[in-house]
C-alpha cells in the first residue's frame, strides 16, 4: 500500500446483474480510462477494475472469465445468487480494501460519466477520505424516477437522514473509510445514508448521467422500493413516533365523538349517527392498518438483523493475488 497519497492504488467496484449486453463496452471504456490514468500517472499500476456478479442469469459470470484471461487489470468476484445492488457494491469494496489505497464505485451500464474519475482522484489526494458523486440534474429519468427519487429524498431528510439529494453510488472510498464501512454491520443496507454517517472528511464531485445504452435497467419496481424502505427505516424511528402521534390525534377525535354522542343521545336523533359511525370505523381501521403496517416494517427488520445472517458469499473469485 503506498503511504503517499499521490499515485495510489485504484480499485474501480462494478456490480453486474444480467448485463451481458453492457459488459463488455463498458469494460473496454474502463480499461481505456485505467490505462490513461496509469499513463497520466495519477494511479498506481497495481490499479484495477473488480467486476462483482450479483448472481447474474445470463451470460455475465462468461464475459468477468473472458475479460480476467485477457486482461491482468480485472478481477471478478462472484455471487451464488442475487443479492441486490447494495450488497454487490459493499462486497467489491470489502474484498478490495485489501488491495487497494481507495475505491471508485460505478455502474455497469456506465450512465455515470466516466470523466468524472480524475476528479474524484484529485479530490482523494487533496486529503479527502470520502467523495460523494452527485448527479447534476436526473433529465435521463423518466417522469416516475424523477418524482419518486425526490420524494424519497425528502423524506429521507425529514426523518433527519444526513444523505446528499441526488448523491449516486458513484462514489470513492479511501482504506480508511471502507475499514469504518467494515464496522458497520446491518444487513438492511443503506449506503448513501450509512456512509455520510461515518464523517471522515469529505468533498462532492458533480457529475453528468447518460441514458442507458445496452440492456434495460435491472432496478425492478419492487427492488427500488425495497431500497426506499431500507432506507427510511434503516435511519429513523420517526414514522414509529408519527404512529404514536395519530393515535393521540385518533384518542382526542375519539373523546370529542362521545361528547357529540351524548349531546345527540340526549337532545337530537340517535338514527342520524349512522353516517358518523360508518365513518370513524373506516377512518380508525385505515389509521390502525398504516399503523400497523408501520410497526410490522420495523418488527420485521428487526427480526432480520437479529438473525445477522451472512450478506453474501462469494461463490467464485478471480484474481491474480494471493
Ligand atoms: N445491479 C445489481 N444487482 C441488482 C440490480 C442491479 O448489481 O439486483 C447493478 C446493475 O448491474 C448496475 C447497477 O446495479 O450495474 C445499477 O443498476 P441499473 O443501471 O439497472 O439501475 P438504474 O440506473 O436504472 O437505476
Ligand atoms: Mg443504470
Amino acid at each position: 500500500m503506498n503511504s503517499d497519497r499521490q499515485k495510489g492504488i485504484l480499485y474501480i467496484v462494478v456490480p453486474c446483474y444480467n448485463e451481458e449486453e453492457a459488459l463488455e463496452a463498458s469494460a473496454t471504456k474502463l480499461l481505456d480510462k485505467l490505462h490513461k490514468l496509469t499513463q497520466k500517472e495519477l494511479i498506481s499500476n497495481k490499479s484495477r477494475i473488480v467486476f462483482v456478479d450479483d448472481g447474474s442469469k445470463d451470460r455475465t459470470w462468461e464475459i468477468i472469465q473472458e475479460l480476467y484471461k485477457k486482461n491482468e487489470e480485472i478481477k471478478g468476484l462472484r455471487f451464488a445468487h442475487n443479492r441486490g445492488h447494495q450488497n454487490a457494491i459493499l462486497a467489491g469494496m470489502m474484498y478490495s480494501r485489501k488491495y487497494c489505497d481507495y475505491t471508485i464505485t460505478i455502474d455497469a451500464d456506465l450512465q455515470q460519466d466516466i470523466d468524472a474519475i480524475e476528479r474524484f482522484i484529485d479530490a482523494y489526494n487533496d486529503g479527502n477520505e470520502i467523495v460523494y458523486g452527485v448527479r447534476n440534474s436526473r433529465n435521463t429519468d423518466g417522469i416516475f424516477k424523477k418524482f419518486s427519487a425526490t420524494l424519497f429524498y425528502k423524506i429521507m431528510q425529514l426523518m433527519g437522514c444526513d444523505i446528499y439529494e441526488n448523491s449516486a453510488d458513484y462514489r470513492l472510498m479511501s482504506t480508511k473509510a471502507l475499514n469504518a464501512l467494515a464496522e458497520y454491520d446491518e444487513v438492511n443496507l443503506f449506503l448513501r445514508g450509512i456512509i455520510p454517517n461515518i464523517g471522515l472528511q469529505s468533498t462532492v464531485v458533480h457529475f453528468d448521467v447518460f441514458p442507458r445504452m445496452q440492456g434495460k435497467s435491472k432496478y425492478s419496481l419492487s427492488k427500488m422500493f425495497t431500497l426506499a424502505a431500507d432506507g427510511i427505516t434503516s435511519f429513523s424511528i420517526k414514522p414509529i413516533r408519527m404512529v404514536f402521534a395519530m393515535g393521540i390525534l385518533a384518542l382526542l377525535v375519539g373523546v370529542g365523538m362521545i361528547i357529540h354522542i351524548i349531546y345527540e343521545h340526549y337532545f337530537g336523533y340517535t338514527v342520524s349517527g349512522w353516517s358518523s359511525i360508518l365513518m370513524s370505523i373506516w377512518v380508525l381501521g385505515g389509521a390502525i392498518l398504516l399503523s400497523l403496517g408501520i410497526i410490522g416494517e420495523y418488527v420485521g427488520r428487526n427480526y432480520l438483523e437479529t438473525k445477522h445472517r451472512p450478506r453474501y458469499f462469494f461463490w467464485e473469485i478471480l484474481s491474480r493475488d494471493k
